[in-house]
């Protein structure tokens, strides 16, 4: 039985905070629907006190946005990038498109047809999330979409400039910057200049991610993917020091980040609550990481690894890293993660930044039933099927019989046609 040697926040508490943001989300978008681009242009400048004349980058801003980026920033951005694209293409190579004979003269096939337009939503309300665009726009590309709009919100009031770079280098066809609720409603509904998109995807705070969530209908979404999470599974061979640096790693991210420790070793765990307190003594966004931690962090002390993973199947978390004896353990029995990080010699901070795999990764027990961002959920899975008029009328009967047991008569009608047609009748 799993023992909670720090718990977090009630569910009582998490779910009056849910709601609150439901209200204020469902508020902003009927306003937005209702009244349009004023009111995009009222939440811009109220929650991010920024009101240009145009909000869509125009072509030379850009360039004079990467002109005057340092090399440096621009070297470090592209290696990502490399990196992101040469994974998302193996991804994508391995999607094929099909067509099979399943019965004689019957031919079923799919298409992995790329959405033709879609928005990315690059987040930056508190830190400048380059990262996010490389794995949004670099990926829609990768898969094929056409049209890529990408918006992002102004930092500290300012245009962040190595986003705007890393969202170029991407490949996005139109930069706009607009963040939170207004942006996604910009996308979904169209705003000034921009038309709106079939889908939009893209990480962000508990309103991005609600916002997404209202919206789903309207356009598609990628999945839902809010605040971070990180789960550490760790043993007795873990190094606490390096358990509590990549809890406090991702409950910096915001006041709500849950980190969360499963431990089969009850000195580990109490060397890394001490840990955690040295830590967040030095630790420059200890004032953010703090909050997330006493609110959303969590120590379990579990009896052996299958208990570790029910448990961690249960949490569901967003980012999972293994620092245990036997790493592998939990890549073949574990299910319910958005990414897997196996050992000490790598972590989030790599997933998040640059290794290669995507960072937009579900959030709040979505893993249950979705991975993250790939190539793959920009691309819809279209089938086909052909037969011959022979294949067409043996089919056709048991589509007549299965469609009178349901009641349908005008599908069995269609059904009947074929046989006539096709069928023995024919050479009657
Ligand atoms: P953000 O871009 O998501 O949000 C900023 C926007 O929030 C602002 O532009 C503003 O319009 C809006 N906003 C702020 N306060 C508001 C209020 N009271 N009411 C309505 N709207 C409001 O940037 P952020 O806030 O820094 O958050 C980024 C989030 O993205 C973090 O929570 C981080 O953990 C998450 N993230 C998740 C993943 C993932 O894959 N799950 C990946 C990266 C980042």
């Amino acid at each position: 039985m799993a023992v909670y040697l720090k718990n977090r926040k009630s569910e009582s508490e998490i779910d009056h905070d849910d709601s609150m943001v439901r209200q204020t989300v469902e508020k902003i978008i009927r306003e937005i629907e209702t009244e349009g681009d004023a009111v995009i242009r009222k939440y811009a400048r109220a929650f991010d006190h920024y009101a240009p004349e145009r909000f869509r980058l125009s072509d030379d801003e850009i360039q004079d946005i990467v002109a005057r980026t340092p090399e440096r920033v621009k070297e470090d951005i592209l290696f990502a990038q490399r990196q992101i694209r040469s994974f998302a293409e193996r991804q994508r190579a391995s999607v094929l498109d099909i067509e099979v004979e399943t019965l004689p003269g019957v031919f079923l096939g799919h298409r992995n047809i790329p959405v033709s337009q879609a928005g990315c939503y690059i987040p930056g309300g508190r830190y400048p999330m380059v990262a996010s665009a490389h794995m949004s726009v670099l990926t829609a590309k990768v898969a094929g979409v056409k049209r890529v709009v990408a918006c992002t919100p102004p930092v500290d009031g300012k245009i962040p400039e190595a986003t705007v770079c890393a969202m170029h280098f991407a490949g996005a066809d139109e930069i706009y910057v607009l963040g939170g609720i207004q942006a996604l409603c910009a996308m979904a509904f169209g705003f000034e200049e921009m038309r709106p998109v079939d889908m939009i995807v893209g990480p962000g705070n508990a309103y991005v991610a609600e916002a997404k969530k209202q919206l789903f209908g309207k356009v598609g979404i990628d999945l839902f993917a809010g605040p971070t999470e990180i789960l550490v599974i760790a043993d007795e061979t873990a190094d606490a020091e390096m358990v509590a640096c990549d809890l406090l790693g991702q409950a910096e991210h915001g006041p709500t980040s849950p980190a969360a420790l499963i431990t089969t070793s009850e000195a580990l765990a109490r060397e890394t609550l001490l840990e955690i307190d040295r830590q967040l003594g030095r630790l420059a966004t200890a004032e953010i990481a703090a909050v997330s931690w006493r609110d959303y962090g969590m120590v379990i002390q579990v009896k052996d690894e299958q208990e570790a993973v029910q448990v961690a199947d249960e949490l569901a978390y967003e980012h999972v890293e293994v620092l245990t004896r036997n790493p592998d353990y939990f890549l073949t029995h574990l299910s319910n993660y958005g990414a897997l990080f196996l050992g000490p010699e790598t972590n989030v901070a790599y997933g998040d930044k640059v290794i290669g795999t995507n960072h937009i990764l579900p959030t709040r027990k979505a893993a249950r039933y979705t991975g993250g961002l790939w190539v793959g959920k920009f691309l819809k899975n279209c089938t086909y099927q052909r037969c011959t008029e022979a294949a067409s009328a043996i089919v056709g009967e048991y589509a007549e019989r299965l469609c009178e047991l349901e009641r349908f008569a005008g599908h069995k009608a269609q059904a009947t046609l074929r046989v006539k047609r096709y069928g023995k009748e024919k050479n009657r």
